[in-house]
């Protein structure tokens, strides 16, 4: 499949193949082996139609026994455990949960018992943080001083309330991370050449971010009185913001919606879709 890459991102994921499941990972990260993170594409799947194939909601009217085949065939690509993987319940909040032993399967094995969580945070070895995509931006985080991991989803009210600064707020408090030593990456979303925006939106983010009034880079107007968003350069600035070295911050450098055969895109699709999942996990020690 022809990939179209994103020509402004110096450094992009990289295409693993595994059992004919392909999936995205940071080269960046690859330095950290204590960590095990990846984000689904829609091949390798079982899913049919407008879920095919590797449809990873059980929300959106998809067979459950074939999003249950697609969750075992990307743990097994991937290389985690289903038994200790958790999913968020996303409603565009920048509420955080720190993950327990007892969430092990939550939303993929066994039922939620929580909701509104759109970030995230553990420190246990063997739980695998998992988050639902299809133009929305995936935020990860990995401490490697002090063994922590942080994931979450940032669309553009999450974005415009800084989640990233919410999720380094409470990997400070739960783990004594310091935002110097943390690696932090952008996911696979919607680019700014594909986000048209309504003026009510663009107008919360020149409040938010004074920078994007100037930077075209970040937000411009164009002559249908619409507006074009960069939410990877948003998220960025919040990184930065928050004292994250530039060197630290990865790009997915490809977009949703300009690939919409290989990704889920909410956008291209106009909602007839399934989603994508992000798994960021700190391996269980070997012993
Ligand atoms: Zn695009």
């Amino acid at each position: 499949m022809k990939i179209k890459w994103d020509k402004d991102t110096e450094e992009h994921m990289a295409v693993q193949e595994k059992e004919g499941v392909v999936y995205l990972t940071y080269p960046a990260f690859e330095k950290f082996p204590q960590f095990c993170h990846g984000f689904s594409t829609r091949l390798g799947g079982v899913s049919q139609g407008i879920y095919s194939t590797m449809n990873l909601s059980f929300q959106r009217g998809d067979l459950e026994e074939n999003v249950s085949e697609n969750y075992r065939r990307i743990a097994r690509a991937i290389g985690f455990d289903l038994e200790g993987a958790v999913c968020s319940q996303q409603t565009h909040t920048v509420n955080i949960r720190q993950v327990k032993k007892e969430d092990g399967g939550k939303g993929i094995l066994k039922p939620l018992d929580y909701q509104d969580i759109d970030g995230l945070i553990t420190d246990i070895p063997g739980m695998t943080l998992v988050t639902s995509f299809a133009d929305c931006v995936p935020l990860f985080f990995m401490d490697p001083v002090h063994n922590a991991i942080g994931l979450a989803h940032s669309g553009w009210k999450g974005t415009a309330a800084r989640m990233g600064r919410h999720m380094l707020g409470a990997m400070k408090e739960a783990f004594g991370s310091k935002s110097s030593e943390i690696y932090a990456a952008i996911g696979p979303s919607i680019c700014q050449k594909c986000y048209e925006v309504s003026q009510d939106v663009a107008e919360i983010f020149f409040r938010e971010f004074p920078q994007s009034q100037k930077e075209k880079h970040f937000i411009y107007r164009k002559d249908n009185g619409k507006y074009q968003l960069n939410l990877w350069r948003a998220n960025e600035i919040i990184f930065l913001e928050e004292g994250i070295p530039k060197e630290h911050i990865s790009f997915p450098g490809i977009c949703t919606c300009c690939n919409p055969e290989l990704l889920f895109s909410h956008r291209a699709s106009k909602g007839k879709r399934g989603n994508l999942s992000a798994f960021l996990e700190i391996r269980p020690s070997m012993e």
